[in-house]
């Protein structure tokens, strides 16, 4: 069994130093871009779908170490799945990052992505560790709006005080 806690530091470290499929697909037929304004993270994603079935994917971005890594894991994982597949992967995820500090976690759906439960202790940077995920929703979608994670109203500029 391995040690989640010590895996996350590890896992986040590595995906952060050297992030895989960090790469512009020119040939991408789905592409959609997320931003934490709450952290600055910003990421761009590439897919190649055909039938259903995402054959490449690629990102580009900059933040927090938490996101660039997310990202990456995510890259990895969703990589020759089909749509299905990935949203499945996407509710795995957000349940675990989402299901407090004992939550339960589906580490054979998960597979590498279970390091990533170390950001439960973070409360902060779980939005950091889902913006890739949401970011992918929306590309899978296709509506190609920009995904905030600052959805839900919280985004409003402050109400300016009349006098
Ligand atoms: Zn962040």
């Amino acid at each position: 069994m391995v040690d989640l806690r010590e895996l996350y530091q590890q896992v986040v470290l590595d995906h952060n130093r050297s992030p895989r499929n960090f790469k512009q697909l020119p040939n991408a037929n789905r592409t959609a871009e997320g931003t934490n304004p709450l952290c600055g993270d910003q990421i761009t994603l590439y897919l190649v779908v055909t039938n259903d079935v995402i054959e490449d994917v690629g990102f580009q971005g900059a933040g927090c170490a938490i996101s660039q890594a997310s990202a990456s894991l995510m890259t990895a994982a969703v990589k020759g799945k089909t749509k299905t597949e990935a949203d499945a992967l996407f509710h795995a995820f957000h349940a675990m990052v989402t299901g407090g500090p004992n939550g339960a976690i589906d580490e054979k759906a998960l597979g590498k992505l279970a390091a990533l439960s170390g950001v439960r202790q973070f409360p902060v940077r779980v939005k950091c560790a889902n913006l890739p995920w949401h970011t992918l929703h929306e590309a899978l979608a296709g509506s190609g709006d920009t995904v905030s994670t600052e959805e839900g109203g919280s985004d409003t500029p402050d109400d300016p005080d009349r006098r």
